[in-house]
């Protein structure tokens, strides 16, 4: 590729598997809700349009699960509006306000600095859902940032949302990328992308943090009824539904968090303002997938303190949700005492659902069916043998899939060990608590494979398909890692290369924020 700052002959992302025949103007049903609360909650900002927008994807499932045509979010039209260059009839674009805890410190107002919410839909279930540009320009919150996004970033998150989405894991969605034909200017010029994200909603915990620090009693309650009649409906006609509204959004961070430890997920920046109160997964910065397990692994390059830290990810996650406690508390009660006491309460139970989580999924893991207190013991004994070994994290999970029914296969397991020492005395304990199960080994293996992934989107495959993107303007590594990721716990034939570990030349060991 030509890194001419002045060329608009960039790039030619390949247009995948979209029909191009009929340019269609994109009708998107929108249907807006938070442009419709008062003005303080948010900013209308229209996207700034940018020189030469051109698609590199569009997601065709999700665009049809919106009730929206793919083929037309890729005519011209729909890549102008996916740019930002042309507004959609019915969009209402405005950039939320929301203030957040960066690495402990607080931070009054943040806001989306480079995103627009251009609209909402109801997808085909009804679940209304938002439609988000990053990297559409400057808004009132961007500081001094530059509003825009980079090609390597829109990638990745694009790469790791829609593998979360395939591994079942709660998450915000990708559902196009374009590239915007100028550049942005980090520590070098970087080509400059688009991503249209979709989620749940972008309330985040720091969204509650705004209006907590105005002491804006007022705006807190309406946000909590907001959030309660989108997300949580049930609660609406309960008693007690803003404590329960709590104790819901606690559960759903709690079985996230769970879930990201099953994959051997490291978030990287959980700071409140990256907390969403659907319990989706937000923000995919300098994020990663271990490897070679160790609880303390951190990629970071901004997290310094290892704060956020593999390990350190549920007890974060804890604290985040306390700070979301002290935000409500003002409605909690009719005391600041009896608010402090129900708040304390519903925090109490955070490690209980997380504990319950992690043992349920762990448990899954290792194929074991009805699972007893005692299997917790077996579950810390595998990591701690797998740490002690450095072994792969989703390679022995998978192995030990297969060894369920093959013992044969027990031998490529303890391959993966540069250490086994342990290895087999845990194998003999776990073989005999399989057998209290009375399953028969291929259904254990097979229960195994369906919760054990042979693929995730490994850290130095990212990176090398964002090197080809943005290097040479070869699109073809990242689509192919997007299409294989949506089947992440089948094996099969042409994925080889996709399982294995990095090379010790490939190891990526630090990872940079999206900014
Ligand atoms: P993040 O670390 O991506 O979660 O972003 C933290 C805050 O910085 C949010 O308020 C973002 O909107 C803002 N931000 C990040 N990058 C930029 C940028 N390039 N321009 C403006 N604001 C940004
Ligand atoms: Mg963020």
């Amino acid at each position: 590729m030509v890194r001419d700052l002045t060329g608009v002959e960039l790039f030619r992302p390949s247009v995948h598997m979209v029909r191009m025949d009929t340019p269609i103007t994109p009708t998107i049903p929108f249907d807006n809700s938070y442009a419709r609360l008062p003005e303080r909650f948010f900013s209308r900002v229209n996207p700034t349009p940018v020189a030469a927008p051109q698609l590199i994807r569009v997601n065709e499932p999700l665009a049809r699960d919106l009730g929206i045509d793919p083929a037309a979010l890729a005519s011209p039209e729909g890549i102008a509006m996916l740019a930002g260059n042309r507004i959609a009839e019915g969009s209402d674009p405005i950039a939320m306000a929301y203030a957040g805890h960066q690495f402990g410190n607080f931070v009054p107002q943040l806001g989306d600095g480079r995103a627009i919410l251009i609209g909402e839909v109801l997808d085909t279930h009804g679940i209304r859902r938002d439609i988000h540009l990053k990297g559409a320009g400057r808004t009132p919150y961007s500081r001094m940032g530059d509003g825009r996004a980079a090609l390597g970033p829109v990638l990745r998150e694009y790469i790791v949302s829609e593998a979360f989405a395939a591994l079942g894991i709660p998450t915000t969605r990708a559902l196009a990328a374009v590239t915007t034909g100028d550049w942005v200017l980090r520590e070098e010029p970087l080509p400059g992308a688009v991503l249209a994200r979709v989620a749940s909603s972008h309330i985040r915990v720091g969204t509650f943090q705004f209006f907590a620090a105005r002491k804006d009693t007022e705006a807190i309650r309406t946000l909590a009824d907001y959030a309660i009649a989108r997300h949580y409906p049930d609660l609406t006609d309960r008693p007690e539904k803003y404590r329960d509204f709590l104790s819901a959004v606690i559960a759903r961070q709690g079985e996230l968090i769970a879930k990201w430890m099953y994959v051997g997920f490291i978030h990287g920046v959980m700071n409140t303002d990256n907390c969403a109160i659907t319990g989706e997964t937000i923000d995919f910065g300098p994020c990663a997938f271990m490897d070679t397990y160790h609880p303390s692994t951190v990629f970071s390059s901004i997290d310094h303190a290892g704060r956020y830290a593999f390990a350190s990810q549920p007890a974060i996650a804890n604290w985040n949700l306390v700070r979301f406690a002290e935000t409500l508390l003002p409605i909690l009660g009719d005391t600041q005492e009896q608010a402090i006491a129900a708040a304390q309460e519903r925090i109490d139970a955070y490690p209980a659902v997380f504990q319950a989580a992690i043992t349920d999924g762990y448990a899954a893991k290792l194929g074991i069916e009805n699972k007893s207190s005692d299997d917790t013991t077996l579950i810390q004994d595998f990591l701690t043998v797998m740490a002690n070994g450095a072994a792969d994290y989703t390679l022995s999970f998978r192995t030990l899939s297969d060894a369920a029914e093959d013992p044969a296969k027990e031998a490529g397991l303890s391959a993966l060990f540069s250490e086994a020492a342990g290895l087999d005395a845990w194998l003999l304990r776990w073989r005999q608590r399989l057998a209290t199960d009375a399953r028969a080994p291929r259904d254990i293996a097979a229960a195994m494979r369906a919760v054990n992934p042979v693929i995730i989107p490994r850290n130095h495959q990212v990176e090398a398909a964002i090197k080809a993107a943005v290097g040479t303007g070869d699109f073809a590594p990242f689509h192919r890692l997007v299409d294989e990721l949506a089947k992440p716990f089948d094996d099969r034939p042409g994925i080889d290369d996709l399982k294995l570990p990095p090379k010790p030349d490939e190891i990526v060991r630090a990872t940079f924020c999206g900014t």
